[in-house]
């Protein structure tokens, strides 16, 4: 890294205790998860061995409260943490993250004795999964049908979920459905905590996939599955408002996510431009490239200071931040596309095969354009909030 991106993190202010958190996880991240990134991506293998080194750092604690069990720290060390452990591993870095996208939720909306009997679970390394998409409800995830039927004490639900991160080793699901009793399709939609092993719960398919191939993405069924009242967040009807707020703040932690892919991209990218000559330069004396190289790094480095305004915003609990998020998570995914994109080219031929890792980079790239909130649904958002009427 050159002395623009060491001052952006000199600026960053980090505290003794965050900088000790974050050597750990960089040296972690380096000797451990980088090495097995692309066996585990060749073979689709679930990188368990990477949950464990993670786990024992005691990484969930990061986001959980302190009376749960858990060891919190500032939103913006848990962003660069996603990204650290990203950059190292895409799966790996979604893996844990959805930990953190499933289970903020519960934090925010769940009550006391709710957050007391499920949380220390996370909090020592177990894991979380957020199950929104269905096949006929993508990007309008109110067209969702997975029903919530009260019963008594108890909620059987039916339905089922596609493209489910962590959906087959999740100990907990966040899951969204409609509540029976309420007739509008838009009032009625809710949210419950699955929980692992809950009878009538299926895991029915894991995809074969372009990217991330180490992580695992299940289609899921809920069949007649009942599960207590008590596990019901909020209200009836209250689902909608509880997955905008947390679709918030899991947008710049899926930013963080492609930050890591093109951080990743980036250092590979410049290290071989010094590296590789022809016609007697090296690739990074021709000026063509140099431009390139330029446009990147700038867009890279603004990138990492809009985290930190983004960061600044959710710690501040200052009110809305959901447009901010959305250009956040657009920006980043794009530039983790383009970055991935122009390091293959730069590569040359050796890019394009698997002996060097922007490869996969570029393979792990392109999903981060789609996921929470498609790019073209964020450039909808954001535009048509300058909107007058
Ligand atoms: C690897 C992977 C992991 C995932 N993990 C999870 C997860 O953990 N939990 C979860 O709930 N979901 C998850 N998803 C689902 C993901 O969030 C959806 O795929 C995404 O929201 C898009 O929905 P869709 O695939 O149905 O596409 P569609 O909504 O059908 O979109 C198809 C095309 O139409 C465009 N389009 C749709 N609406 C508009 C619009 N209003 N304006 C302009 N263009 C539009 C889209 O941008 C896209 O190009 C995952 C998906 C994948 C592939």
């Amino acid at each position: 890294m050159n002395a623009v991106f060491e001052r952006l993190e000199q600026r960053r202010h980090w505290s003794a205790e965050e900088q000790l958190v974050l050597a750990q996880v960089r040296r972690l991240a380096q000797e451990k998860i980088a090495p097995r990134a692309a066996g585990l991506d060749r073979t689709s293998t679930f990188p368990w061995d990477n949950v464990r080194d993670i786990n024992e750092l005691g990484l969930n604690a990061l986001f959980v409260p302190e009376a749960y069990g858990g060891a919190p720290m500032r939103y913006r060390l848990y962003l660069a943490v996603v990204q650290a452990i990203s950059a190292a591993c895409a799966s790996t870095g979604i893996i844990y993250a959805t930990n953190f996208h499933g289970m903020k939720p519960l934090i925010d909306f769940g009550t006391e004795e709710q957050k007391h009997r499920l949380l220390p679970r996370i909090a020592a390394g177990g894991m979380g999964s957020l199950a929104i998409t269905e096949p006929e409800a993508g990007s309008d995830a109110t067209a969702m049908r997975t029903k919530f039927t009260p019963d008594g004490d108890d909620i059987v639900m039916d339905g089922g979920k596609i493209f489910i991160t962590n959906g087959d080793v999740a100990d907990l699901l966040l899951v969204f459905g409609k509540w029976s009793e309420i007739e509008d399709p838009r009032r009625a939609i809710s949210a419950v905590i699955l929980e692992k092993g809950t009878p009538g719960f299926r895991v029915l398919r894991k995809e074969e996939k372009m990217g991330h191939r180490a992580s695992s993405t299940c289609a899921i069924a809920f069949e007649g599955c009942r599960i207590p009242r008590a596990n019901l967040l909020g209200a009836p009807g209250d689902g909608l408002r509880i997955l905008l707020a947390s679709l918030n703040k899991s947008r710049p932690s899926v930013a963080s996510h492609a930050l890591g892919i093109a951080q990743a991209a980036f250092e590979d990218m410049v290290a071989y431009m010094n590296e590789r000559r022809q016609s007697g330069q090296r690739v990074i004396d021709f000026q063509g490239n140099q431009f390139t190289l330029a446009d990147l790094a700038t867009e890279y480095a603004m990138t990492e200071s809009w985290v930190d305004h983004v960061a600044g915003l959710i710690e501040a609990n200052e009110g809305a931040f959901g447009l901010e998020a959305s250009m956040l998570k657009l920006r980043a995914s794009d530039l983790a596309m383009r970055m991935t994109t122009e390091a293959v080219q730069m590569h040359g031929g050796y890019g394009y095969c698997t002996d060097y890792r922007v490869e996969r980079l570029m393979r792990d790239a392109k999903i981060t354009q789609i996921w929470e909130g498609t790019n073209q649904v964020h450039r909808q958002i954001i535009g048509r909030s300058f909107s007058a009427r």
